[in-house]
């Protein structure tokens, strides 16, 4: 039998303690209340773990690299439990074909139960040759990946957006991921890199209720990203007033008016 997230974690040396403590920051992140911590433990403990396999097309790896360098030790070992078991290939040691061998195995073992995380996108032109995996187009082994999965998380703006590689004149045609998949369940977690509590959080989330969290009309997942920068700006007075800065060294510019018409992004952000 699979084991449990709570199995796994307690065999990575986390404590019940820090176990308690990250089923309640999970709560809290999730927006729900304190009454759900023994919700979130109870399925922790007692369901069988989601696996993941984590996935790489065209990107910086710095997504990744936020991962392991997640702010809150607790965080970082737990979310390092939850998703190196399985195949990231930044993370896990394995190499070459072993490293493929367990992709493989974890799709076949996992068949219809196991998540996608797909860091970066996969690049449409030259029949993919831009990112080639094991003699394969990454699109290739995106399209396998995500034929047997559960759901997909677009970990990143690589992902669910495009970003850097995307920019014109994108030579590869980079694409976001849910322009080539459209057969499954997709949640975006953009960010350049995005929040790493937010994977572990999602995952919970999906093991504690048996449902995809609810997205927005972007396909985020709601209880991250329904604040906007634009909600707690400093400067929001002046944008409320119609104040702005036309140029950058302009009298509003000292002034500390609105940055809207400079380009500021926080209306959307
Ligand atoms: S979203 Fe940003 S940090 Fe993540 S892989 Fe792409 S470029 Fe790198
Ligand atoms: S537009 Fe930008 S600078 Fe202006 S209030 Fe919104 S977030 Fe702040």
């Amino acid at each position: 039998m699979t084991e449990t997230f709570y199995e796994v974690m307690r065999r990575q040396g986390i404590t019940r303690r820090s176990f308690m403590k990250y089923c309640s920051l999970t709560a809290t992140a999730l927006g729900l209340g304190p009454a759900f911590v023994p919700q979130i433990a109870h399925a922790m403990e007692t369901k069988p773990r989601i696996p993941i396999l984590w996935l790489h097309g065209l990107e910086c790896t710095c997504c990744s690299e936020s991962f392991i360098r997640s702010a809150h030790p607790l965080a970082k070992d737990v979310i390092l439990s939850m998703v190196s078991l399985d195949y990231d290939d930044t993370i896990m040691a394995a190499a070459g074909t072993q490293a493929e061998a367990i992709v493989a195995e974890t799709i076949e073992k996992y068949d219809g139960n196991y998540i996608l995380a797909v860091e970066g996108n996969p690049p449409l032109n030259q029949d993919g040759m831009s990112c080639i995996i094991a003699g394969k187009p990454f699109l290739e082994q995106l399209q396998h990946a995500a034929d047997h999965c559960k759901a997909i998380i677009s970990w990143g703006s690589c992902a669910s957006y495009g970003c850097v590689q995307a920019a014109a004149p994108n030579p590869t045609q980079a694409t976001p991921v849910h322009k080539v998949i459209r057969h499954k369940p997709i949640i975006k977690v953009p960010g350049c890199p995005p929040i790493a509590e937010v994977m572990t959080a999602v995952v919970t989330y999906i093991l504690t209720f048996d449902r995809m969290p609810e997205l927005d009309r972007q396909g985020r997942p709601k209880m991250f990203y329904s604040q906007r920068i634009h909600d707690k700006c400093y400067r929001r007075p002046h944008f409320d007033a119609g104040q702005f800065v036309e140029s950058w060294d302009d009298e509003a510019a000292r002034k500390g008016y609105c940055l809207y018409k400079m380009g500021c992004k926080g209306p959307t952000t």
